[in-house]
C-alpha cells in the first residue's frame, strides 16, 4: 500500500508561529494567557496548558504584568484598545495575511463601498475582520447570498480558510446582485495550496484521510472537499479513530490535514496506518 502525505498537510506558517510563539512565552514568562484556545486542536491546547498557557475569558482576567497573546486569526479593535489602556504586555501572534485582510477590508470601507464577509458566523477570524469596519455583512453560503438585497456598490473579502467553490458560488450570485462588485480574493495561499493538494489526492487514491478537530471549520471543510471527489474519505481526530476495514483491498491512501493539526498527530496517523496494512497482509 503506498501512504501519500499531502506536501502543506496540518501547521500553516501562521498557526506554526503563533503556537511556537506560545511556548517561547511560556518558556521566558512562566505562563502566558490567550482569550480562547490558540487553534482548534484538543493536544495542541493541552500541551500547551501543561507548559503554563492559560485561556480566560477577559483581560480582566489575566493577573498584573503576565503577558497575553493574540492569537493568529485575530483580534477585534476593541480588545486593542483595552489592552493599550491597560499597559498589557501584549505578544501579537496575528498572521500577517490576516493583518493583510484587515488592511484589503478598510481600503474597500474606504471607497464608500458596502462591505461582505465570507466566511463562518461568529468564527473568531470573521468577527475580526467585520470588526474593521462599520455595519459589514458576513455571508456563509449561497443561500444567504440569494437572500440578499441588492447594492449599488459593495466590496467583498472572504476567510482566510474558504474554499474557492463556496466562495464562486457565493460570488456568482452577488454578480447578480451588486451592480458595482469589488472582491478581494483573501483566501491565504497556504490553504489554496492544500484544497488543490487534497482535491489532486483525492481523486487518485482509493482512500482519502484529513486529520482535524471536528471543532475546527477548516478540516471539516477540507473533509467535504475530499468527499466531493472521493466518497471513500474520512475525518479523524487521531490514529484511534482509524478504522482497519477502510483499508482493505486498497492500493494508495491520501493524507491531508487541516491547518490547525500538528506533525506529531499525522505521523502517527500513518504510523498506525502502516501497521493496519500490516496486519491485514498477514
Ligand atoms: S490559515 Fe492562512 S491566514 Fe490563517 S493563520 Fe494560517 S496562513 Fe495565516
Amino acid at each position: 500500500m503506498k501512504i501519500i502525505v499531502a506536501k502543506d498537510a496540518g501547521y500553516c506558517f501562521g498557526v506554526r508561529d503563533a503556537v511556537n510563539m506560545a511556548y517561547d512565552a511560556t518558556e521566558k514568562y512562566g505562563s502566558v494567557y490567550m482569550l480562547g484556545d490558540i487553534v482548534h486542536n484538543e493536544r495542541v491546547v493541552k500541551d500547551l496548558a501543561n507548559s503554563g498557557a492559560k485561556v480566560v475569558e477577559t483581560l480582566d482576567d489575566v493577573p498584573n504584568d503576565s503577558p497575553v497573546l493574540f492569537r493568529a486569526h485575530g483580534t477585534v479593535n476593541e480588545l486593542w484598545e483595552e489592552s493599550k489602556q491597560k499597559n498589557m504586555n501584549v505578544i501579537d501572534a496575528t498572521c500577517p495575511l490576516v493583518h493583510e485582510i484587515h488592511r484589503e477590508i478598510k481600503k474597500l470601507a474606504e471607497k464608500k463601498r458596502k462591505i461582505i464577509v465570507i466566511g463562518d458566523h461568529g468564527h473568531d477570524e470573521v468577527v475580526a475582520i467585520a470588526n474593521q469596519v462599520d455595519n459589514a455583512v458576513i455571508i456563509s453560503s449561497p443561500e444567504e447570498a440569494r437572500q440578499m438585497k441588492k447594492w449599488r456598490k459593495a466590496g467583498v473579502v472572504s476567510q482566510s480558510t474558504q474554499t474557492i467553490e463556496n466562495v464562486q458560488e457565493i460570488m456568482n450570485i452577488l454578480m447578480t446582485k451588486v451592480f458595482d462588485l469589488h472582491f478581494v480574493n483573501t483566501i491565504c495561499f497556504p490553504t489554496k495550496r492544500n484544497q488543490e493538494q487534497i482535491k489532486m489526492l483525492a481523486d487518485t487514491s482509493d482512500v482519502m484521510i484529513i486529520i482535524g478537530s471536528f471543532t475546527s471549520a477548516n478540516s471539516k471543510r477540507l473533509t467535504q472537499l475530499a468527499l466531493e471527489k472521493n466518497k471513500n474519505s474520512f475525518q479523524v481526530t487521531c490514529a484511534d479513530d482509524l478504522k482497519k476495514e477502510w483499508f482493505e483491498n486498497i492500493r494508495q491512501v491520501g493524507i491531508s490535514a487541516g491547518a490547525s493539526t500538528p506533525d506529531e498527530l499525522i505521523e502517527e496517523v500513518k504510523e498506525k496506518i502502516l501497521n493496519i496494512n500490516e496486519e491485514i497482509l498477514d
